[in-house]
């Protein structure tokens, strides 16, 4: 991030590295100082970066990597008007790889393997610091563009508004050009040119009868730090009216994010990356233009940071705790006890008890969800070994994976092993891995499937039929168990459609040689039409909900 009077704001580092072990040493090295961003390949780094234009201080960026390496991406960055400016320290056991990613424009290097944490650091934040000294310097006051002011200056000049006017209510507001680039691809760069002109000409005119200054922040974004305006549509208003002159029928979509009567205790930085919060959810939709910024929006990502911060803490001091859901065998004329499924829950000591879905796809997204996976496996194991022992009780246990683990090449062993250390076998477990997972990088997936599948573990697809799975993609996917999304489930006694549909994924699990679980069973009705359909397993309410162990030791033996 930038300038902001000396004061020190918690700046973004993005890694980027395909090995899961060197990202979480780094990751764990730096986020006490940092946020931290991951990618797994260059191609996910660009998105990153642009996902994040002009918030990421340094890329730490490994060169030997899949899918677009190293020294690709450092060319692409340097080629980009935006990019070019984030200093990159190249990760690499080399020396010879340094000496050419120097000369291609990176900034500095760190050796693997990182045995000097504070050598890192310090390296880290002086390739920061120089680079801000370099990016202000370098800046100057108006964008020739536009004549609008920089950034630098603006965030100097916004402060100053606040200063003279303390008690003015003002807001943040954040402008961008939806796919900018394909106006320069289709009408040229001057064309494109003109569009930010009138853009900034329009801003400049909302702007007449009010306190406020806007600056061009990056390529295609604007912000705007003005007296408050309980409404921004004549702002679009504006701006369409100015590019539909330039061009008939031109179709060019701007996002804008307000945070509306900024909260004048945030650093100015904040404010804006609040009002980029907001725009970022207009990503995709067509049907708006403004995103107001609101509390909740904070209060989601501040609770998504306390996930990612308190995961180790969590684990270690065991806040998170499984249940178990039995599931049954429906063939019979009475259900028998065919397995049991393994869900997470966190006793967070400030949030209380929460469902996995509000912290699965934060800690997915930064690369710590297989220590998770890894906790559940080892208690449910354990688990199943006690009750084998107890209870003689004879059915696999099946854990939710996350397809991270699937790119792990230590995940089969880590697997095997807990099995050992109890006397048993994979094929006492079945891994459930949900739909989406398999849509995504599909022969990788699929081979590492098939290795689990070789070893002798059952593969379960979770959720069917809620993600976007192809049948011809399915054809070749290897598994064992087709799971039937509980979304089927929950209406199929009153909806013919529904019933129908189901029909057909069994046809389809029939043709594939595969049974079918039905998940999230509550009613009789649900059970017999699914029963009737001829699911071979069901679970859900209808028998119990999900136990803790010692609960579900009575469930058993009341059942028995
Ligand atoms: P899933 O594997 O499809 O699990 C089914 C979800 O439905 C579970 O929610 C379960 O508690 C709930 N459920 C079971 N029976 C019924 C019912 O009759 N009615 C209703 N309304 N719900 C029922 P939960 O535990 O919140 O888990 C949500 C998802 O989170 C799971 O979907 C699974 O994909 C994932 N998950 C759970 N535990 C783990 C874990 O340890 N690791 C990973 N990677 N993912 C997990
Ligand atoms: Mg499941
Ligand atoms: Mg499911």
């Amino acid at each position: 991030m930038y300038f902001n009077d000396g004061e020190s704001v918690k700046r973004f580092v993005l890694i980027v590295e395909d090995e899961l072990i060197n990202r979480e040493i780094l990751g764990n090295m730096l986020r006490d100082d940092y946020h931290v961003l991951y990618a797994v390949n260059g191609l996910e780094a660009l998105d990153t970066l642009r996902e994040n234009e002009g918030m990421v201080s340094v890329v730490l960026l490994d060169l030997m990597m899949p899918e677009m390496n190293g020294f690709e991406v450092i060319e692409a960055m340097r080629a980009d008007e935006v990019m070019r400016h984030v200093p990159i320290i190249v990760l690499t056991a080399e020396e010879d790889a340094e000496v050419r990613t120097l000369n291609l424009g990176a900034s500095d290097f760190i050796r693997k393997p990182y045995n000097m944490p504070d050598v890192i650091r310090a390296r880290i934040a002086r390739t920061i610091e120089l680079s801000e000294d370099r990016n202000f310097i370098e800046s100057n006051e108006r964008d020739s563009l536009t004549d609008l002011y920089s950034k630098t200056f603006f965030y100097k000049y916004a402060e100053m508004i606040d200063k003279y006017h303390p008690d003015l209510r003002t807001d943040a507001v954040i402008l961008n050009v939806e796919h900018f680039h394909l106006v320069n691809e289709i009408y040229g760069r001057s064309f494109g040119d003109n569009v930010l002109k009138s853009i900034a000409g329009s801003m400049r005119q909302f702007m007449s009868d009010s306190e406020g200054l806007a600056c061009r922040s990056e390529a295609d974004t604007f912000f705007m730090y003005l007296s408050h305006h309980p409404s921004y549509d004549a702002l679009i208003g504006l701006i369409q009216d100015g590019l539909s002159s330039l061009l008939e029928n031109l179709h060019v979509r701007i996002r804008m994010g307000v945070y509306s009567k900024v909260d004048h205790a945030l650093p100015m930085e904040e404010r804006f990356s609040d009002a980029r919060f907001a725009c970022n959810t207009l990503r995709g939709n067509y049907l708006r233009s403004i995103a107001y910024y609101d509390m909740s929006l904070r209060e989601h990502s501040i609770f998504e940071e306390h996930m990612v911060s308190d995961i180790h803490e969590g684990l270690e001091k065991e806040q998170f705790i499984v249940v178990y859901q039995p599931k049954y065998d429906v063939t019979g004329s009475e259900p028998v006890l065919s397995g049991i499924e393994a869900y997470v829950r966190w006793n967070h000591p400030a949030y209380g008890m929460i469902r996995p879905k509000s912290f699965l796809s934060v800690l997915e997204q930064n690369g710590l969800i297989h220590l998770l996976d890894r906790y559940v496996i080892t208690k449910s194991v354990g688990q199943l070994a006690k009750w084998r022992e107890e209870i003689s009780l004879d059915v696999p246990m099946s854990v939710n994976i996350s397809r991270i683990n699937l790119y792990d090449g230590g995940f089969p062993d880590f697997l095997r092993g807990q099995l050992d250390s109890h006397g048993m076998t994979p094929a006492d477990m079945i891994l459930e891995i949900t739909e989406s997972s398999y849509s995504s990088d599909m022969r990788q997936l699929i081979d590492a499937v098939e290795r689990l599948r070789r070893i002798g573990f059952k593969i379960e697809m979770d959720d069917f039929g809620s993600g976007y799975s192809s049948l011809t993609s399915l054809n070749s996917m290897p598994i064992d168990v087709l799971g039937l999304d509980a979304g089927f489930v929950t209406s199929i006694h009153e909806d013919d459609k529904v019933r129908r549909l189901v029909r057909l994924i069994k046809d389809i699990a029939d043709y594939m040689g595969v049974p079918v679980n039905a998940e999230g069973v509550e009613l009789a009705s649900q059970y017999d039409l699914l029963r009737e359909i001829g699911c071979r397993y069901m679970q859900g309410y209808y028998f119990t909900k999900p136990l803790p162990a010692d609960e579900f030791s009575i469930y058993l033996a009341d059942m028995a």
